[in-house]
Parts: C-alpha cells; structure tokens; sequence
C-alpha cells in the first residue's frame, strides 16, 4: 500500500522475480481492458483518465477471478488492491471462501512533494502512455488516496498485518526492508 509514485509497481515487479508469485496490478489490467476495448475498458476509460476510482464492483470482480487462476495458486502480490474498505472487506470475504490469508501489508511511507516530483519524472519518461500521469490528475489521484484509501491502513493495523517501510530510501535499500520484513 501507499500513494501513487509511491514505488509499489516497482517492488511488486522485483517481488515478482525474488518469490516466483504473480503480480495482480488492478491498475494493469483495467489498462489492458481499456487498450483491449472491453465493455470493463470502456466503463473505466474516463474514470482513470480523471484519476477517479473505478467502481468497487468492477475491481473485486476482477481480483476474484485472477485469484482463481492456476498460477496464483501458490501466493500472488496484490499491487493497487485494495483501495477502500469496502474492497478490503470484500477481499477478506473473497480470501475466506477460497481459505487463504494476507501473509503481510506492506505500507510505503512517503511525502507529498516528493510524490508529484516522481510522477513528474514518471510522465516524462513514458511520454504520456499513461493518460494518467500528468500534474493535476495526481493532486486528485492523492487526494482520492488521502481520503478513500489511507484509511485501510488502520484496517490493517488493527488486523495485525500492516508493515511500514520507508519509501523515500533507494530502490535497493526499499527491497531490503521489505525482504528483512517478509523473513519475519
Ligand atoms: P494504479 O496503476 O494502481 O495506479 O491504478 C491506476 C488507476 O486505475 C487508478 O487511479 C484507478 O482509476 C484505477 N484503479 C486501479 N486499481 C483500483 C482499485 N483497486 N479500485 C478502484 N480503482 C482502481
């Protein structure tokens, strides 16, 4: 968990190699959907252009049936999922039915400015793949986190799972923590 810009497809990629596991990004797939045409591509188009959230519905219908693939069998990363307590709630109902669990939340902690710096850098390099990196969309991107999503980590604090990490240090030194935090 943490912000946009925070670094979370970042470590899930590097996460990805170290674990053998399958990164399930919703923001990826519904990017898919969207470059593929689906009627799902077609209803979240203008909501992730404005840097809204796509409907609860749509998101948990989606982690549920990626749960059930083969490859997700034996553990997955969640990247972008969840992103409010009524999907944190479905996800524990989802994960109690198929009889998994959460082996950790891992929150990325880091400031404001320097976010809208790396979303900045992040634009430039992808030079606009993502109609959604761009200045203003990502003040409403962190406003829609700070108030819809940042409550899930109290979620998770009371549940026992959540597990900060610096998000301001390297990459490298990012993964290191959160590898000395999952050996725990
Ligand atoms: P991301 O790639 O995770 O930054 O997601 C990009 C965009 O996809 C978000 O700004 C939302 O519009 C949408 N999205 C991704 N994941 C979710 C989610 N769990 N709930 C609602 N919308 C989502």
């Amino acid at each position: 968990m943490g912000p946009p810009g925070a670094g979370k497809g970042t470590q899930a990629k590097i996460l990805v190699d170290e674990y053998s596991i399958p990164q399930l990004s919703t923001g990826d797939i519904l990017r898919s959907a969207i470059l593929a045409n689906t009627p799902m591509g077609q209803q979240a188009k203008e909501i992730m252009a404005r840097g809204d959230l796509v409907p609860d519905e749509v998101v948990c219908g989606i982690v549920s049936e990626r749960l059930d693939d083969e490859d997700a069998k034996s553990g997955f990363i969640l990247d972008g999922f969840p992103r409010t307590i009524a999907q944190a709630e479905a996800l524990d109902e989802m994960m109690e039915e198929k009889g998994i669990a959460l082996d950790a939340v891992i929150v990325l902690k880091v400031d404001s400015d320097a976010l809208i710096e790396r979303i900045r850098n992040r634009a430039a390099q992808s030079g606009g793949a993502r109609a959604d990196d761009n200045e203003e969309v990502m003040r409403n991107r962190l406003e829609v986190y700070s108030e819809l999503t940042k409550p899930l980590i109290e979620y998770y604090e009371k549940q026992g799972n959540a597990k900060s990490v610096d998000g301001m240090a390297s990459i490298d030194e990012v993964t290191a923590e959160i590898a000395e935090l999952l050996k725990k």
